[in-house]
């Protein structure tokens, strides 16, 4: 792995066309045969050039989420007609059966996923002076909470294939200092957690798993969230499992469960509370803070746990059609576990395909794009930005402690320049949105498919409009918003 980062280190910062090995993954990643193509679409012109488009028409009822029924509505609309929005009888069911769904003891509902990842910190004991260390590339509120404890960052490198942390770039970074890993499972992809857990237990460090976007996936059987010490994770109205505003932890700790209900769940904060050291505090939110979450969110979210795992099974089904139909094609690669593994990509979120320029002439994947979106399919290229190069995590100081905040409290300069995380600064121009099938329709899932296809096949004339990659690619805040 060291070896790859290094081709990758070098060629990246040349600038030159990386051979495939070069791009920090294992050779059999990229060994795979390609097929002839002599389908149809693969000669037609593309329609960038005023070829028939693959995609005619779209039909949005394929990609329409969540699903709501006659059922969802009925018990939101209950709670509302009952005035029990800021109540919590119905949040404490939908935690019960949100436990019991992953087989955990707790689950503590939340107000949304950014409160439950800083519930499950402080739950973990991340505290002032602490270091936590995150993959760069994630959305932010896997990691920036932890600088309201008073904690500091360190990011980590993902691993090129799974786009996750990488197992082996965290041990080098650990210190006295370190108190928890945050993994995250990107773009629905469960991260490696088996030697992470090892790196884990023999350094005594905590394991957050951030679940936002890969609720009901599994790796290597298990349920992902319910491997590391905490499973926290939003279920916002975007993400596959979407109940609006809301977040929800799970754990068989009942100190993180409890800790976590002192900082921000106050009138929890009773005579309940079985840690002891918490006992004699009760009644106050230890944060100042109010994490409860809004009754209807939880109605409907027990509406929606009754259906998930069959939902998210089509899905998957959906999901894999689009890939399989598009095997052997040069320049992308699935972003999904091996099949047979154990190890599933939960509801496809922000769903991505890997980009190889390499093997089409160095095409910017911003051209493919570009190509693609005009065969009438809507496609984007690039993930987030890794954090690790924000302002934010360099020199604003939030709280005012007359330095910048991510080394308010730190023993040491944690900060990382451009250039210190190449792959995590890489992989925003090797990645590209696909399109999140809610359905198993392979007529229409085909026509997508062709799509990637005709662009990928005929890159050699795109190559002449090729104006590259802007120079950032993706987004610091980036989903997709409706
Ligand atoms: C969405 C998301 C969050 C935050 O959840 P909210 O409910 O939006 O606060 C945290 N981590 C990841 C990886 C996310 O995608």
């Amino acid at each position: 792995m060291r070896r790859f980062w290094l081709y990758y280190i070098v060629t990246v910062e040349k600038g030159k066309p990386v051979p495939h090995a070069a791009a920090g993954v294992s050779p059999e990643f990229y060994s795979k045969p390609y097929k002839e193509w002599v389908t149809m679409n693969a000669v037609e012109q593309l329609a960038l050039f005023g070829g028939p488009k693959a995609v005619v028409e779209q039909d949005e009822s394929l990609f329409k989420w969540p699903i709501i029924t006659e059922e969802d509505e009925a018990a939101a609309v209950q709670v509302l007609r009952d005035g029990a929005m800021s109540g919590t009888d119905i949040t404490k069911a939908f935690e019960r059966e949100f436990a019991d769904w992953l087989g955990m003891s707790y689950a503590l509902a939340f107000n949304n996923g950014t409160n439950a990842l800083l519930g499950a910190f402080y739950g973990c004991g991340v505290g002032v002076g602490d270091e936590i260390i995150c993959p760069s590339v994630t959305y932010w509120a896997s990691a920036l909470p932890a600088y309201s404890l008073g904690a500091s960052v360190v990011f980590a490198e993902i691993d090129p294939v799974t786009l996750c942390l990488d197992p082996n770039d965290i041990e080098h970074r650990i210190t006295d200092k370190t108190k928890a890993i945050v993994v995250v499972h990107y773009l629905g992809h469960p991260a490696d957690m088996d030697p992470i857990m090892a790196i884990a237990k023999k350094h005594n460090l905590k394991v957050i798993e951030d679940v936002s976007h890969a609720q009901g996936g599994y790796y290597k059987g298990r349920r992902v969230g319910t491997i590391g010490d905490v499973g926290a994770m939003s279920l916002m109205a975007g993400k596959s499992f979407a109940i609006g505003e809301g977040g929800i932890f799970v754990t068989n700790d009942e100190e993180i469960y409890e800790r976590a209900i002192a900082l921000g769940h106050y009138e929890r904060f009773n005579a309940d509370i079985r840690t002891p050291y918490l006992q004699p505090h009760i009644g106050l939110p230890y944060g100042g803070y109010k994490f409860r979450m809004h009754q209807v969110s939880s109605a409907v979210g027990r509406v929606q746990l009754k259906y998930y795992d069959e939902r998210i099974g089509e899905i998957d089904k959906a999901m894999n059609r689009f890939w399989d139909r598009l095997e052997g094609v040069p320049g992308i690669r699935p972003h999904r576990p091996e099949k047979g593994s154990g190890s599933t990509m939960g509801g496809w979120y922000a769903a991505h395909g890997h980009y190889v320029p390499e093997e089409l002439g160095g095409l910017s994947v911003t051209r493919f794009c570009e190509a693609v979106r005009a065969e009438g399919v809507p496609t984007q290229a690039g993930c987030n930005i890794p954090l690790h190069l924000h302002p934010l995590q360099h020199e604003v100081d939030v709280y005012g402690h007359g330095k910048p905040t991510i080394i308010a409290n730190a023993s040491r300069d944690v900060r990382q320049p451009k250039g210190s995380l190449p792959v995590s600064e890489a992989i925003p121009e090797r990645v590209f949105w696909i399109p999140w099938f809610k359905h198993y329709r392979p007529e229409q899932i085909d026509r997508y498919a062709d799509a990637f296809r005709k662009a990928a096949l005929q890159y050699e004339a795109l190559l002449p409009g090729d104006t590259g990659n802007p120079e950032t690619v993706g987004g610091w805040n980036f989903f997709r918003q409706k």
